[in-house]
């Protein structure tokens, strides 16, 4: 059976899914776009995503062309059409398709991407082993808290991490981590506390942090919403990251230093049970 996608109000095998030369996603990546985790066919913080899509779109001038319910029955009807139990859903919406032009265009509807990819969140062989890391430069724009889809910056990082022998770059501004190519960073300081960047226009908002967060302080864990150097981060306990495609994942190695014994640590894996817990209980009983 052929993967099928969502374009712009069609469910379709993705060969016949096909995109106007002229979008303003392919020409300018004027779009922004959302990701999210499913585990037993269950969307993972689907409020908190559509929230922070609401927010992208607003930010960048792009009409919502779906409301909440919507969208959420879209996003189960394409996970049930998929057969999908475990994985992630994308999303984007770009600024539509007009004659190649700076300016905003007058009547162009907003094109609707969605598709799924099947993938080992909660069984991931990383989640065991921990995954290393190395720093580059943070070069992209000022306001990484909007989720747009231009990522040329995040290629290269995450390439140049890959050929460093690494699953994930961590950015670099000032001295400080910024965040992961595509996940949020933590570490844990060697007297126990998780320590995370706040957030601001340096950073996504991601929505997997915004679960754990919660979730260390109902475990009571203590927690310091502080910006970390880089020699801060190879001298911690532990170190970690947080996505939806990931949920909570341990960096054993940062720039081929050790971190802490070099294996996952017993925070991080704390965490990443505590998150598998709260993604696990039916969406009925959580709301
Ligand atoms: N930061 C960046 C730059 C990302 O691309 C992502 C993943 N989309 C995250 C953080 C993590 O966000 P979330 O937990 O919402 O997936």
């Amino acid at each position: 059976m052929s993967r099928i996608v969502f374009l712009n109000g069609s469910f379709l095998p993705i060969e016949e899914a096909k995109v106007p030369f002229m979008d303003r996603g392919f020409m300018f990546g004027d779009g922004v776009y959302e990701g999210i985790g499913v585990l037993d066919g269950q969307l993972i913080d689907n409020e908190a995503h559509l929230e922070r899509l609401e927010r992208s779109l607003a930010e960048v001038r792009i009409r919502n062309p779906y409301s909440r319910t919507e969208w959420t029955s879209l996003q189960e009807e394409i996970v049930r059409r998929n057969g999908m139990t475990e994985g992630f859903i994308y999303f984007q919406v770009t600024r539509g398709v007009a004659e190649r032009d700076f300016f905003f265009p007058e009547n162009a509807e907003p094109t609707v991407a969605m598709f799924t990819q099947a993938k080992a969140i909660a069984d991931a062989p990383a989640a065991r082993t921990g995954i290393a890391v190395v720093t580059v430069p943070d070069q992209r724009w000022a306001r990484r808290d909007i989720k747009s889809i231009n990522l040329l910056a995040q290629v290269l990082a995450k390439q140049a991490a890959k050929e460093a022998g690494a699953q994930e770059a961590w950015l670099v501004e000032d001295g400080f981590v910024t965040e992961g190519g595509s996940s949020s960073g933590f570490i844990v300081t060697k007297k126990g506390s998780i320590v995370v960047r706040p957030l601001s226009n340096a950073i996504l908002p991601g929505i997997t942090r915004k679960s754990l967060l919660r979730l260390s302080e109902e475990a009571r864990i203590p927690l310091e919403e502080r910006r970390f150097t880089v020699e801060e981060a190879y001298d911690a306990a532990e170190a970690f990251l947080t996505s939806a495609s990931n949920f909570v994942l341990p960096i054993v190695t940062i720039d081929g230093r050790s971190i802490g014994d070099g294996k996952p640590g017993p925070v991080t894996k704390r965490l990443r049970e505590l998150y598998l817990s709260m993604a696990r209980v039916p969406a009925m009983a959580a709301e």
